[in-house]
């Protein structure tokens, strides 16, 4: 990792804090929409992929003309069933030259896949690669709740798998999705996870809230957060809150506390807990080059074709600016998913330092 590219992080976070943000510095990238899970809670499974994807020449276009980001998270639908995928990282690594961390998430259905793709990643010399592999339970429930039988095994053999050929530029996280589904069994998921993996500790745990999105889960029909479970989500939270307590300067461990805090703000009835900084520290793209706020608001502002894939023309159009306007006066569905929470989090930091707490 070369202090430069943490630099040009800090500087942008800063630049958020200021609101002087010339450029959204975090991608959410959707690459494909296909995915091999089958999830009771989601929806994306039963989708296909657009009938006019970008293509990696046009892909190429796009890092090339906004090389400015620092973090990028490739999801999916599962990311690794694209078989081209090591190629677009390629690509992605090649015009990033400020990347400080690139996120993968896999539901680890083809555990041997998800092992092969991370070591070609790996080859190409990531300054900093995280896998988050997903975990909403116990094993059984697990299983049920990703309609996968065998799921949760195949979690913890990709774990496994690098936790015996290590690379310091690799961290492997299980992320847990708290849903009415499994609200009340996030100890003793970790606790069955720690049976069979005893290194395995809190801070190696993501908890996401489960949310609502016309164009990403396409789930609105789905129960996920009942009012009648609201303290049993609040001591979720504040359990893990507690856990995750730690000296420790690393800024991870800072986000996901705050987070953790915030959380609670938000299953309390606060929609908007925080001025949220989509479409100005970070962007939503689809496989088909659509840019949207974020993966939980249906509201597309522009097409990178378009645009001729210059981000600085797409968010200077009227429906990315009238899309900001409703974001800062709360005009949108509100929501706290990590994605599009922690740069709010880290764009929101000077409040936190003269005043509230977590
Ligand atoms: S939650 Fe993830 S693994 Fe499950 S269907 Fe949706 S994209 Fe696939
Ligand atoms: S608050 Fe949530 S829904 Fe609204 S724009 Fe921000 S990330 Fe999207």
């Amino acid at each position: 990792m070369t202090p430069v590219r943490s630099w040009h992080l800090a500087q942008a976070i800063l630049r958020a804090n200021l609101n002087r943000s010339p450029h959204p510095y975090k991608l959410t990238f959707m690459v494909t929409r296909r995915c091999n899970s089958r999830c009771l809670q989601c929806t994306i499974w039963k989708q296909s992929d657009p009938p006019d994807p970008l293509t990696l020449d046009e892909i190429e276009t796009f890092f090339r003309r906004n090389p400015r980001f620092s973090w990028i998270d490739i999801t999916g639908g599962e990311p690794f069933l694209r078989p081209d995928l090591s190629e677009l990282i390629a690509i992605l690594l090649r015009h990033s030259p400020r990347l400080y961390h690139l996120h993968l998430p896999s539901n680890a259905v083809a555990p041997a896949l998800t092992i092969q793709r991370i070591q070609e990643i790996l080859a190409l010399d990531p300054p900093r690669l995280s896998l988050t592999l997903s975990l909403d339970g116990t094993p059984e429930q697990h299983d049920i709740l990703r309609g996968v039988s065998g799921n949760w095994r195949n979690a913890l053999e990709i774990y496994r798998h690098f936790e015996r050929h290590p690379d310091p530029r690799l961290q492997l996280y299980f992320g847990f999705t708290l849903s009415d589904r499994n609200v009340g069994t996030l100890t003793a998921t970790m606790e069955a996870v720690r049976r069979q993996l005893p290194h395995t500790h809190w801070r190696h745990w993501h908890l996401n809230l489960a949310h609502h999105s016309a164009h990403y889960y396409q789930n609105e029909n789905t129960t996920l957060r009942s009012a009648s479970n609201r303290p049993a989500f609040l001591e979720e939270l504040t359990t893990l809150h507690a856990r995750k307590r730690t000296r420790s300067p690393d800024p991870v461990a800072f986000l996901e506390r705050r987070y953790l805090a915030i959380a609670r703000r938000f299953i309390a009835g606060q929609h908007h807990p925080m001025p949220c900084l989509a479409l100005s520290s970070s962007l939503f793209l689809d496989p088909d080059g659509t840019c949207l706020p974020c993966s939980i608001w249906d509201r597309p502002v522009g097409g990178l074709r378009e645009h001729e894939f210059q981000l600085s023309r797409l968010l200077a159009a009227a429906p990315a600016r009238q899309a900001r306007q409703e974001i800062l006066s709360a005009r949108c569905p509100g929501c706290w998913t990590p994605c599009d929470a922690y740069p709010t989090i880290l764009g929101n930091l000077l409040p936190t330092i003269h005043g509230s707490s977590s």
